[in-house]
């Protein structure tokens, strides 16, 4: 198999973060997983889009398999004095790179580099250091270096506007000063990839960030079936720590654990596991949380999206927008009604949700989430969007209890929760094979970034589509409350 060398910006960035992760894509790419999801993708592509227009009219450069041609169109609207160039490419010495938007400014030239988050982060800096590198290899005059991004505190009001969206960081001078050591970053990261037998490299925190990286599985395959990197809650730093020390397997971590202030949570998880220790139930807290409830009881989820570019007015980037909620309403005696709401497709779901809220859940009654925050921050919002239902959203948001409090508070413990309070390990661990409680049994949404996507590209789809993924939402949904009822049910049953 014969060897790449040439460098993008991507695989710079790539490479940057860990250069085996490009050996891996040339000579063993099938060990990858799949980890950056198609719509971080497609946000990326829409923001990029719309900033082209931020000062102006541009030229395009059209994507072309061959680079040479899409350089050679570049210098063609460079000779003809476009004030804007979309995807300005550039290539020398194997590097190649697209800038974004390349803004002429006065007998030189801008780099801007857009992205579709709202901050500034190394890896981007990085990116543009690159991109600063080629330009000038290049011949290019390049008199400044801006990151583009979303502008958190944009809150759209009629038309959009671009000024107000994005915003501009200048990141010139830290472009310039990485000049030399992109130089040398681009000769190791050759260097490393220019080696036919695969090269050692342990894994370390470059594994997790700037991006997670999809090879963990395949580099962590030598670590024992629960290791350090198992243990909830642990900072990713701590674990890597852990590692390198040689305390990997639980059974090193129990023997360190006075050495490494290993806390007791961890202990517990760790014992649980090693002793396939049966489930453990504090009565006495687990009673004293029942006792907080009043009937009938009223099992609340949302499920939200998030605009990149805000559509409605009110509305920021990457707001949470509620579109749909269930709500199992649980009587005394154990009947269950429920009721659900989900938003038409395309329309600004929030007044139409709360309107139906209100008249779902009487005031004064107490409703329950699991991990309530997420809940009461989305009832905050709508209150301070509608004033005239503020009065009974905030009754919900002040009657609201937490059912996972139980479980991150330890009073009903199982060793298959793994040290873990979220749903996603609460549930299996209390029914395990419960067909009825398996997500995987659902058609087409099966968790909340699922429903989220399905929700913002619902308007793309036929109207039989449609149906079927409404369908779909209601049955997600409504499965997250009745295991809501569910999880009561067996703290009840826990405590008999
Ligand atoms: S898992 Fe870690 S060591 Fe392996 S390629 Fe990825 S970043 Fe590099």
């Amino acid at each position: 198999m014969s060897l790449i060398t040439d460098l993008s910006k991507s695989r710079y960035c790539k490479g940057f973060q860990c250069p085996k992760m490009l050996w891996l894509d040339h000579f063993k790419p099938e060990e990858a997983e799949n980890v950056l999801s198609e719509t971080v993708m497609e946000n990326g592509n829409l923001v990029g889009d719309l900033a082209r227009s931020y000062f102006g009219e541009y030229s395009l450069v059209d994507f072309s398999y061959d680079k040479s041609e899409m350089t050679a169109k570049t210098q063609k609207f460079i000779d003809a004095g476009a004030e804007n160039i979309a995807e300005a490419a550039f290539m020398t010495d194997g590097l190649y790179c697209a800038v974004d938007i390349l803004h002429k400014n006065g007998d030189g030239w801008d780099i801007v580099e857009v992205k579709s988050s709202t901050h500034l982060t190394d890896i981007y800096i990085e990116d543009m250091s690159f991109q600063y590198y080629v330009l000038k290899n290049c011949g290019i005059n390049v008199k400044r270096v801006f990151n583009m991004h979303l502008n958190a505190f944009y809150v759209k009001s009629g038309e959009l506007d671009l000024k107000g969206l994005f915003k501009m960081e200048d990141c010139t001078e830290q472009a310039a000063a990485n000049y030399d050591r992109v130089a040398e970053t681009i000769g190791a990261i050759r260097d490393y990839i220019s080696v036919e037998a695969e090269p050692e490299r342990d894994i370390d925190t470059y594994c997790e960030k700037p991006y997670e990286c999809a090879y963990k599985k395949y580099c962590g395959r030598h670590l024992p079936e629960h290791s350090v990197f198992d243990l909830a809650g642990m900072q990713a730093k701590t674990k890597y720590k852990h590692y390198h020390n040689g305390i990997v397997s639980y059974e090193d971590l129990l023997a360190n654990a006075k050495q490494i202030k290993l806390s007791a949570k961890h202990r517990r998880q760790m014992e649980a596991i090693l002793n396939n220790a049966p489930d453990e139930v504090d009565k006495p807290k687990i009673n004293e949380f029942l006792g907080t409830l009043t009937y009938p009881l009223y099992h609340l989820d949302f499920e939200t999206y998030q605009q990149p570019v805000p559509e409605f007015d009110g509305i920021s980037p990457y707001q949470q927008i509620p579109f749909q909620y269930s709500l199992h309403i649980e009587h005394e005696d154990g009947t269950l009604e429920h009721r659900e709401f989900l938003a038409k497709e395309g329309t600004d779901p929030r007044r139409a949700l709360a309107e139906q809220l209100v008249n779902d859940i009487p005031k004064g009654v107490c409703s329950l989430a699991f991990n309530m925050s997420f809940e009461k921050t989305v009832i905050k919002r709508l209150a301070e969007t509608f004033p005239d239902l503020a009065d009974a959203l905030m009754d919900i948001h002040g009657n609201m209890h937490d059912l996972m409090i139980p479980f991150k508070e330890q009073s009903y413990y199982s060793a298959a929760m793994q040290g873990s309070y979220s749903i996603k390990y609460v549930l299996p661990a209390l029914y395990p094979d419960d067909p009825e409680l398996d997500y995987h049994n659902l058609e087409g949404v099966h968790n909340g970034s699922e429903a989220s996507a399905a929700f913002a590209e619902m308007t793309s789809h036929t109207p039989e589509e449609i149906a079927e993924i409404r369908a779909n939402l209601l049955k997600y949904c409504g499965l997250d409350t009745y295991a809501m009822v569910k999880v009561l049910r067996k703290l009840k049953e826990a405590v008999r």
